[in-house]
């Protein structure tokens, strides 16, 4: 059984007063939640999510990292750094950090290595644009995402590894895939790691990530091959957050 999990991407979003008034409300009810509970945050704010989470049931992580350990880099945060503010898990691969910020799928294969490096777990995100999509193409550009991380990391390294697979055409536009054709990829993707590890496959988590809201989670995450949610714009409204928690059982 794989117990579902739940992420809060925050993206550019939050503030000193706003995160504490939006994280009160999570820290208290996670104790009564069924599944796990990330949130990640803006750099900047790793400090005080640390401070306002610490001894709760809730994890957190940041939303990239830079692939190399230290150096002249400026601007660029390195695993080691999210290690020192408690960041158990890291987003890689997100596709605005590859569409706006021009993460190859190389760049995001040194990305994830180097938060494993540092014992942070990546949450490795998977998804096809609508064009992609229209032409046939979600399952090839999803396995070669996925193969281009699996290739230079190992498929045991799999193992300390999340999946989420994030159309790029749901993400914050308020287009969900339908149940089943998330289901559909998810399904995908696990068989393709099963092709390399049949154990590594049935243990990994695959979140589905786009456009999800408290109506319509349940049925989402209802689907066999979807273990949790990565969530945009309703994980910074409390309420909605934590709908989408319970929905996850
Ligand atoms: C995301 O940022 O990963 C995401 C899925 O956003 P949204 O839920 O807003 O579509």
């Amino acid at each position: 059984m794989r117990k579902k999990l739940v992420a809060g991407n925050w993206k550019m979003y939050g503030s000193l007063p706003r995160n504490a008034a939006l994280l009160a409300p999570i820290r208290a009810a996670a104790e009564g939640l069924a599944c796990d509970v990330v949130v990640c945050a803006p750099f900047p704010y790793l400090g005080q999510v640390q401070s306002l989470l610490t001894g709760s049931k809730v994890a957190w992580g940041a939303q990239t990292l830079s692939e190399y350990a230290e150096g002249a880099y400026t601007g660029e945060v390195s695993a080691v750094m999210l290690g020192e503010f408690g960041c158990s898990y890291v987003l890689v691969g997100h596709s605005e950090r590859r569409s706006l910020f021009g993460e190859s799928d190389a760049t995001v294969a040194a990305k994830f290595a180097a938060a494993q490096a540092a014992g942070i777990r990546p949450v490795l995100c998977l998804g096809e644009t609508l064009a992609e999509r229209e032409a046939g193409q979600t399952l090839a550009v999803v396995g070669r995402q996925l193969a281009a991380v699996v290739e230079r990391v190992g498929i045991s390294a799999m193992r300390a590894a999340l999946l989420a697979y994030e159309p790029v055409w749901a993400i914050g536009t308020g287009v969900t895939a339908s149940p089943a054709q998330a289901q559909e990829v998810h399904a995908a993707i696990r068989a393709r790691l099963a092709e390399r590890d049949a154990a590594v496959a049935d243990e990994m988590r695959i979140l589905y990530g786009g456009s999800v809201k408290p109506a319509g989670a349940k049925e989402l995450f209802a689907q066999a091959d979807i273990d949790g949610g990565l969530v945009g714009g309703a994980a910074l409204v409390a309420d909605d957050f934590l709908a989408i928690c319970q929905a996850a059982g």
